[in-house]
């Protein structure tokens, strides 16, 4: 394990994965966003001005002991984070908005200023980045035990 406190933990960083969106512009990007919202678990949160989607589903290869199956194998992003700031050590990620359902949307929505209105354009990506960008996901404070 990469951490003393792994050793007390359920393995929280191996069992959700949080990739970027696009930052939303349109009424259809924000109307998609509501759409992920409205499914179990799924949060979506903003951080330095980046948007994220966050999806509660467990690696594969994390054991019933909760530690790593592919220890030796695990990916690049696993290996690169440092446990202490994590979800088990309740590490502050700086959330700029958290939306963990659509009402945390559409409350955000309303306290936006008047001048910041969203355009009624037509969304171009579905609110989601193409498959190379998923690849640098950000790992939000997952890095494994
Ligand atoms: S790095 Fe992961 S397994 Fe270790 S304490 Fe943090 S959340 Fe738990
Ligand atoms: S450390 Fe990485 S590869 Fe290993 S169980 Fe966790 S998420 Fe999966």
């Amino acid at each position: 394990m990469g951490s003393i406190c792994c050793e007390h933990c359920t393995a929280a960083c191996c069992k959700y994965l949080a990739l970027p969106l696009d930052k939303p512009k349109t009424a259809r990007d924000f109307d998609d966003i509501r759409w992920y919202l409205m499914h179990q678990g799924v949060t979506v949160f903003i951080e330095d001005g980046d948007w994220y989607i966050q999806l509660p589903t467990p690696c594969r290869h994390l054991r019933p002991d909760n530690l790593c199956g592919t220890y030796e194998t695990r990916p690049k992003i696993c290996r690169e984070y440092k446990a202490g700031e994590c979800d088990y050590s309740g590490g502050n990620y700086g959330y700029d908005a958290l939306f963990q359902c659509e009402s945390d949307l559409a409350s955000w929505l309303q306290k936006r200023k008047p001048g910041k209105r969203v355009s009624g354009r037509a969304s171009r990506s579905n609110g989601q980045k193409d498959a190379s960008s998923r690849t640098t996901a950000r790992r939000n404070g997952r890095g494994g035990p």
